[in-house]
């Protein structure tokens, strides 16, 4: 591979990529060449940069779980299990808004730095923000520092519903909400780096009123950007929304003018037939988050088909982390997830492949957020995202499917180096940019902070990672 700049000139066998790089330095197209830099990547997979379209900041609450038992054995049942308890749910999203005024700006950027380094040390190379509790400015400047390309969002709720009610409750003025979703849109605008841009997003269906909704349509068309909300993530969710809203979430989208291939749906997997018709018609692209489900205790892949039918006729459909307080997965167990946990529910090993799981890493999720013209593969004239792979050990031996042994036994530990824009930003999994202590000891002092200012109990198990 060949790169130029930020871009990708050529890719092929040695000897073609040698004689386009012998044309380009020839007719100065190439520039310097005594400033190449070579990256020998022979025992190597070379990937695209990963794409993850929906990931949330909210790393400063782990400080509110510093005092977490080592025993896992009282913990209680998730609100997202067992179908979901949407009431539960709402008023924890809806308290989410206000976060961010439980810190300074300077701790939310060491939480927000923290959690960008640990996806691009897994090798994303691109995140999609569907609502974060940083400080927006924190946010980005946490992207601009770590240097990996962010489409970003604050967290957007103006409404909940309340258990026992048979109608929404307003929490908020929808206009200020939309005044901070387009500030943060005006300062990803005004970002000179090229890697940052806006997305506006709503966090739930539960969560939004009429007005919030046309006005964050009305945004992502006047800034020209996706838009994202969680959509049939549970079973119970059409059932209270209808009750408290009039009518189920995709049908009221379809109202708002929320249903359109600007809309990602993140965790869609719960529709009837009609409304299911209704998304695919609309060439709505789904997001989902295998890696995640097990945690929250939700049954997204097998309690419905959804995703897997869409898939199959040709509906856009990406893989993403998600994001909770506690460390979660990186896209390398997205992968994993999907092509071994769909094809379990599907009894067919054929369902999602492992090269399809890396298509949903990757040049799919880079359409859902509306990049895939420059990001999302590796071919000439794009962007030079990539991720290498160290595939020389015991566990490749004799392998002719290295693709398959990363995913099976392999994962976000293995990256070994990731280039953003043809910038080397990770290299034998150290960040380039920064002293990776810093940025560790940064996130620890303020959780501690955070915890002692909330009177959380900080506690820790012996043994864990609590100071850098
Ligand atoms: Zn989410």
């Amino acid at each position: 591979m060949l790169i130029d700049g930020e871009r990708i000139l050529a890719v092929g066998p040695v000897a073609e990529v040698r004689a386009t790089a012998d044309a380009a330095s020839r007719s100065g197209s190439g520039g310097d060449t005594r400033s190449v830099t070579t990256l020998d990547a022979r025992q190597c997979l070379i990937l695209p940069g990963f794409v993850n379209p929906h990931w949330h900041e909210g790393l400063a609450r782990r400080a509110q779980a510093l005092g977490m038992p080592l025993s896992d054995h009282a913990d209680p049942v998730s609100p997202f299990a067992r179908g979901g308890d949407i009431h539960a749910l709402s008023q924890n999203f809806d308290a989410l808004y206000s976060w961010h005024e439980k810190m300074t700006p300077q701790e939310s950027e060491a939480f927000a730095r923290y959690a960008l380094w640990a996806q691009l040390r897994s090798g994303t190379t691109t995140v999609g923000d569907v609502g974060s509790v940083a400080w927006p400015e924190a946010l980005v400047g946490a992207a601009r520092t770590v240097g990996l390309r962010a489409a970003l969002s604050v967290w957007a709720s103006d409404a909940l519903c309340l258990p026992g009610e048979t109608a929404f409750t307003r929490t908020r003025d929808a206009d200020a909400v939309l005044a901070r979703i387009e500030e943060q849109l005006l300062a990803c605008g005004a970002d000179g780096t090229g890697r940052i841009r806006g997305m506006p997003s709503a966090v739930y269906t539960a969560n939004l009123s009429d007005e919030l909704a046309e006005g964050i349509v009305a945004l992502a068309l006047r800034h020209d950007t996706p838009v994202a909300t969680h959509l049939g993530a549970l079973p119970n969710e059409s059932g209270v929304v209808r009750e408290y809203f009039g009518r189920t979430p995709v049908r009221r989208f379809a109202e708002l003018g929320l249903l359109t291939d600007r809309l990602i749906a993140v965790h869609c997997a719960y529709a009837d037939l009609e409304e299911w018709a209704m998304l695919r018609g609309a060439r709505v692209h789904i997001s989902h988050s295998p890696a995640k489900y097990g945690l929250s205790g939700e049954s997204t892949i097998s309690g419905s088909r959804m995703i897997v039918e869409s898939w199959r006729a040709g509906q856009r459909v990406s893989l993403s982390t998600d994001g909770e307080a506690q460390q979660i997965g990186g896209m390398p167990e997205a992968m994993r997830q999907a092509w071994l946990g769909h094809n379990e529910i599907w009894a067919d090993n054929t369902a999602v492949r492992p090269s399809d799981a890396l298509l949903m890493a990757t040049r799919f999720a880079a359409d859902g957020l509306r990049w895939s013209d420059q990001i999302g593969s590796l071919e000439p004239g794009k962007l030079a995202d990539l991720v290498l792979i160290d595939t020389d050990d015991w566990r490749y031996t004799l392998c002719a499917r290295p693709l398959e042994i990363f995913l099976k036994v392999g994962g976000s530990a293995d990256v070994d180096t990731v280039i953003v824009g043809g910038e080397v930003l990770v290299r034998g999994g150290r960040p380039t940019r920064f002293e990776e202590e810093q940025v560790t000891a940064d996130f620890v002092t303020a959780a501690y902070a955070l915890a002692k200012r909330q009177g959380w109990p900080v506690d820790r198990p012996s043994g864990a990672r609590t100071h850098a």
